[in-house]
């Protein structure tokens, strides 16, 4: 076969794309091109959108880029740069108040009460807090990996990166998956070799796990770049870190022995507030942090967040506070106590019912439940009109067939 000559040649030319208004006729179905053979495009914002993208010029478009035949490049024109990444614009941090907030009357009284209570709970926060970094229960059959102290620091702050908007138990179970399923267990080098969506399926099920999944790489990123791949031990450094706030900070410094500040998180936002220990209502942790820091003496940085964490989550709950069952409310230390009536005993009726000769004998259990719905006030305090605590009495029936074998 003779062989095929091809003759390359090249060219520039620009392709100009003309934007007008539909006319009647083009709404009907018919178009209309202009004499010099301009396409007509609908202003439709979706095209012009994409023409952007795929590079094609519209008079008017300043933002367009003119059209590339072919891929061809224009030697001439300058390529666009691309838009250069906002950096990460730390927030205004504040250390410490100003005018120092005084500390509130009998605190020492209602500390003592609420810590010696705390001895006799066990709260998930005993168990599965971030300091542990996903460790304790050991799987069955396996040992625990031996971890270096830069890979206790990592599992740290990663479980503290996960804790944010999720309860302490699925925290701790999505620490120990990425400790168990990435290859190499929970360190820098896994981190990095894992994909966003290999770490997504890990944390799925702690909240916003598609941020702080892309938020693990990132710091994985960052600890091999600005700080030799191990976790940075001052605040600054810390507050840098995507994904991670002061509470989160101040909690990874308190675990790895710096007592520079306390670690607020909502437990603690929201008894201090029940207590009444500052002067105004606080709207955020760190407004609640700067008013502990003040006047909470430092020895009890340390302790202060696992104690009233455990307290809140077992007594002094966001909803449903047991002030029934709480120390503080007993000592009359606790401005917003509340009267909870003990919901009565539950009654149970159970029928039983057999079937005919011919089908299956059925055992039928009809339930009458009674519960009673807790309708609690704050107890009056001498500015508050008191209060009256309702009941409400809701019987149900429920029947449950089940078929005897
Ligand atoms: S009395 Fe109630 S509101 Fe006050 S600290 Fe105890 S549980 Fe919380």
């Amino acid at each position: 076969m003779a062989p095929v000559r091809v003759r390359a040649s090249t060219s520039t030319f620009t392709s100009r794309v003309t934007l007008y208004e539909p006319t009647a006729a083009s709404l009907n179905g018919s178009t209309s091109h202009s004499a010099t053979s301009d396409v007509a495009i609908a202003p439709s914002p979706t095209r012009r959108r994409s023409n952007r993208l795929s590079g094609v010029k519209l008079e008017g478009d300043e933002e367009g880029e003119l059209f590339k035949p072919n891929g061809e490049d224009d030697a001439d024109e300058e390529k666009p740069t691309p838009k250069a990444k906002s950096p990460r614009k730390p927030k205004k941090h504040v250390e410490a108040l100003d005018k120092p907030h005084p500390a509130p009357k009998r605190w020492e009284e209602t500390y003592e009460v609420i810590r010696k209570q705390r001895q006799t709970i066990f709260a998930p926060v005993d168990g599965m807090g971030c300091e542990q970094g996903g460790r304790s229960a050991k799987k069955e059959g396996e040992d625990e990996p031996v971890e270096s102290e830069k890979d206790k620091r990592l599992s740290i702050i990663v479980s503290l990166m996960l804790s944010s908007q999720t309860k302490d138990p699925v925290t701790h179970q999505a620490t120990m998956n990425l400790r168990y399923q990435l290859p190499g267990g929970l360190t820098l080098e896994a981190l990095e070799a894992a994909t966003v969506e290999q770490i997504d399926q890990c944390i799925c099920k702690v909240g916003f796990h598609n941020t702080k999944a892309k938020n693990l790489k990132l710091l994985a990123e960052r600890l091999r770049t600005h700080h030799d791949g191990d976790v940075p031990g001052d605040l600054p450094s810390l507050l840098e870190i995507v994904g991670v706030g002061p509470k989160m900070a101040y909690l990874y410094l308190q675990a790895t022995g710096q007592n520079i500040g306390i670690g607020v998180d909502t437990h603690v936002h929201r008894i201090t507030n029940r207590l009444r220990w500052h002067q105004k209502e606080t709207q955020t942790a760190e407004q609640t942090r700067l008013n502990l820091e003040s006047w909470l003496p430092k020895h009890l940085w340390p302790s202060v967040n696992k104690m009233l964490v455990g307290f809140g989550q077992e007594i002094c709950k966001p909803v449903g506070p047991r002030c029934d069952l709480c120390d503080v409310a007993t000592a009359k230390l606790c401005p917003s106590r509340r009267v909870v009536v003990p919901s009565p005993k539950k009654k149970v009726k159970v029928e039983i019912e057999v079937k005919g000769e011919d089908g299956e004998p059925t055992v039928k259990v009809a339930m009458e439940e009674e519960e009673q719905k807790l309708v609690s006030a704050i107890k009056p305090e001498p500015t508050v009109p008191s209060a009256v605590a309702v009941n409400e009495t809701v019987v149900k029936e429920e029947v449950v067939e089940a078929t005897v074998a």
